[in-house]
């Protein structure tokens, strides 16, 4: 019922059983029981279409609140929503990089204290901490195998340690799927039914699915893995195990590691020394001005990045047949005004389904914090949204009912 209520913007108990099915008499309870909790207020009353004006109802924004973290080696983004899903404020501080964990997960309980207490809000209010992280994930403890710049987290109980030292119920999920959720919060994906967030993180690749609002996770929560599609059965070994993987091939580890061979273009974009693991974030952005400038070496190597990167798309969308598929995480928060035309006009040129319907692609509006956001909107749906699909029509509901039509 609350997220119909948050999907809709405001509604009225009318449009709410027209919307979930239920009763009148139960939709009442509810909604008084919400109204109690604070969660749920009226808002004054509709423009009466003849018979009697209708109360409508929305959240209370400022009710709970609910905090987002992207762990990652080069840098660690918190961010506070409201109930909304709206950033009420938001710091980044340095990454997990060499560290111990222990020592990294005492000092994000700190910082997590500041941002609450920065914005001035009751810490009372907040529900908890939604953490992210490059994946795989394991179903109950935190990452189990890890991508190699994460080496030492191998089976740290991440979400356990900082439950501890916050004194916050945590919940543990995949950068890429926060970031799908994060783009459905913040109102991005719209209508659509079948939706991916292609993410390119700090180091890998990763996708977000949502079916029908939904977020599809798989077994064990991590379905999407377009970086480890097979681009080239002769290619690259990857760390995963496999060979010529996309995120092999065109990751920005990879992108980084062949600019840095390249003496010339090193110098020009002052990149670091072949094996520093902890820079290739800030080297790929540091090519992605470089490419922006002018330098030709650099806009050929992200450009046929960005061709991997279009094909193991269209991989995805042929599989899913997708309406939507969105561009984001922190290197393309850089990068993706090069990569954007070339997984557009890929999927323009080559979706198995184009003649039935057109497939959108965007770039995110806010790529560098979508799986932050991603992660806080994980704790507002864990804790408030029990997920029973057939309910959830966000988009549908919208165009049925604005706000002065009921
Ligand atoms: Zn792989």
């Amino acid at each position: 019922m609350l997220d119909v209520i948050r999907a809709a913007g405001t509604i009225s108990r009318v449009g709410l059983i027209q919307a979930t099915g239920f009763t009148g008499a139960t939709i009442s309870t509810v909604v008084r029981r919400l109204i109690d909790d604070g969660l749920v207020m009226e808002i004054g009353r509709a423009e009466s279409t003849g018979g009697k004006p209708r109360v409508l109802l929305r959240l209370n924004h400022t009710s709970r609140y609910a905090v987002g973290v992207q762990l990652d080696h080069a840098g660690i983004t918190y961010v506070l929503t409201d109930l909304a899903g709206s950033v009420v404020s938001r710091i980044a501080r340095a990454g997990a990089g060499t560290a111990e964990p222990p020592a990294v997960v005492a000092r994000m309980a700190r910082e997590v204290r500041s941002l609450i207490d920065g914005a001035g809000v009751d810490p009372d209010r907040v529900l908890g901490i939604g953490l992210v992280s490059p994946g795989p994930l394991t179903p109950a403890s935190g990452m189990g195998l890890t991508p190699p710049v994460m080496r030492h987290w191998e089976d740290f109980p991440l979400d356990q340690a900082l439950s501890e030292a916050a004194r916050l119920p945590v919940v543990l999920d995949n950068d890429a799927t926060a970031a799908a959720l994060g783009e459905h919060w913040s109102g991005v994906v719209g209508t659509s039914r079948t939706f991916a967030a292609v993410y390119m993180g700090g180091t890998g690749i990763g996708t977000g699915l949502m079916i029908d609002g939904v977020v599809y996770r798989g077994a064990s929560g991590n379905a999407g893995e377009i970086g480890h599609i097979c681009l080239d059965v002769a290619g690259p070994v990857c760390w995963c195990g496999a060979r010529g993987c996309t995120e092999a091939l065109a990751g920005p580890a990879a992108v980084v590691a062949e600019a840095r061979a390249d003496g010339r273009l090193a110098r020009a974009a002052g990149l670091a020394k072949a094996d520093d693991q902890q820079r290739i974030a800030a080297d790929f952005a540091a090519l992605t001005r470089a490419a922006r400038r002018g330098d030709s070496t650099a806009r050929g190597l992200l450009e046929r990045s960005a061709r991997y990167l279009a094909v193991a798309s269209r991989t995805l969308a042929n599989i899913m047949d997708l309406e939507l598929l969105v561009l984001t995480g922190p290197s393309l928060a850089s990068a993706g005004s090069i990569y954007l035309p070339v997984v557009r006009d890929e999927l323009d040129r080559s979706f198995f389904a184009r003649a039935t319907h057109p497939i959108d692609v965007q770039l995110s509006t806010s790529a560098a914090a979508a799986p932050a956001i991603g992660a806080a909107t994980l704790v507002l749906q864990t804790e408030l949204v029990p997920l029973r699909e057939g309910l959830r029509l966000p988009g549908r509901l919208g165009s049925r009912e604005p706000a002065s039509a009921n």
